[in-house]
């Protein structure tokens, strides 16, 4: 069992906490970053990005996140290999104990721990995912151009979802478990007015079919929530979008969370309620959840971080002086 002390402690190596862990260490602030069970985040799971600034060409997920773990070393970030199992958030130094036993111990504390898209848990949904199983219309809708696409789930983010798919799928159908949606009425009536959506009311889907290693999807097995009738709905492209869940539970009863469960942060900033303690990425943030806005919002929280420290040691220099 060890104790590891930084000026700024980061938990989480997906895009926020790996920015976060690049401008911190270029400010002196020798950062660790505690990277989870899911090292590199989100964008491991995924193949083809190609919204991520920078690159001409598509590039993959996994690979742009080991650039980036890459970069963070680079310039003298620590990667540690722990998950975080609870946290003192009392003043700074923020403690925070691993699954390993250690100890960390930071002036600072970044939260950089995402979201997880929920999943329906059904067959053939992990086998297909990325073979034309998806979570995110932004991240994949582009491979679906001039193809029909199906949407589960009927909430704001499935008919956001379906309405960003029209430009470009050709016909996207909503599957929805009952006979109504719970999204809010103005991005209901805009997809009731689009042309090439249509909703298959009170369906569930009980498995998807395909072949992962060839062809991918092919339809998703529907049963009827209110005959029970069985059909098979011909598809190559079902996305997901029945929510997420933020990855907030170290931080109950301790940090303000939003009725979806989303930490808090002063608006525009990553500051969250405790002085010295940031939330960025995916965990703050239930409007954008992109790579390139967890980055951004990683830079925000090194740099108010950094600020932090800043004005904590020119104030004890200040005292000592004085
Ligand atoms: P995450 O990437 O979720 O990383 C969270 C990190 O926190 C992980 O490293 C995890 O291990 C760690 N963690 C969690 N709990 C703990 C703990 N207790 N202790 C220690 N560490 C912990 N966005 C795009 O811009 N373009 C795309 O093409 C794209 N494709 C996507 C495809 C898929 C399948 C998915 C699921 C998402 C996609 N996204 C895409 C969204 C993008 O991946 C996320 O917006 C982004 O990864 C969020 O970054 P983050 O750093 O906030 O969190
Ligand atoms: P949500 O509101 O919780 O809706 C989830 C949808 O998925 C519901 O329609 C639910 O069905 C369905 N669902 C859940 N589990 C399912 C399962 N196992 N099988 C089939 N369907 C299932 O989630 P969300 O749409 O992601 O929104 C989350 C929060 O973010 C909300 O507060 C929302 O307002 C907010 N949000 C806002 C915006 C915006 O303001 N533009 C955009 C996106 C999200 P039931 O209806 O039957 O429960």
């Amino acid at each position: 069992m060890a104790t590891h002390t930084t000026r700024m402690l980061i938990i989480g190596s997906g895009p926020a906490g790996l920015s976060a862990a690049i401008y911190g260490a270029r400010a002196g602030l020798q950062p660790i970053v505690v990277q989870g069970l899911q090292p590199g985040g989100q964008l491991t799971i995924t193949t083809d990005v190609e919204n991520y600034p920078g690159f001409r060409d598509v590039i993959q997920g996994p690979w742009l996140m080991q650039e980036m773990q890459a970069q963070a070393e680079h310039v003298g970030t620590r990667m540690l290999w722990d998950t975080i199992t609870s946290v003192d958030l009392t003043g700074s130094p923020f403690r925070a104990v691993g699954d390993s036993g250690d100890i960390y111990e930071g002036d600072t504390l970044v939260i950089a721990t995402g979201a997880q898209a929920r999943w329906l848990g059904v067959p053939g949904e992990q086998e297909l995912s990325g073979k034309g199983v998806s979570a995110c219309a932004t991240c994949d809708g582009f491979f679906y151009r001039g193809k029909d696409v199906v949407v589960i789930g009927g909430g704001n983010t499935a008919v956001e979802e379906a309405l960003y798919l029209t430009n470009h799928a050709t016909q996207v159908t909503v599957i929805h478990r009952r006979d109504s949606f719970r999204a809010e009425k103005i991005l209901q009536d805009r997809l009731f007015a689009h042309p090439n959506i249509k909703v298959e009311w009170n369906k569930k889907v009980d498995s998807f079919v395909g072949d992962p290693q060839a062809g991918g999807l092919s339809a998703g097995a529907l049963t009827d929530t209110v005959t029970g009738e069985q059909s098979a709905y011909a598809t190559h492209g079902a996305f997901v979008a029945i929510g997420h869940a933020p990855a907030t539970e170290l931080f109950k009863d301790k940090l303000a969370v939003d009725a979806s469960g989303y930490l808090v942060v002063t608006p525009g900033t990553p500051k969250t309620a405790i002085p010295g303690v940031f939330a960025c990425g995916d965990v703050m943030d239930h409007t954008y959840r992109q790579a390139v806005t967890a980055a951004g919002t990683g830079c925000m929280a090194a740099l108010d971080a950094e600020r932090f420290v800043a004005e904590r040691d020119f104030a004890a220099q200040q005292a000592n002086a004085g």
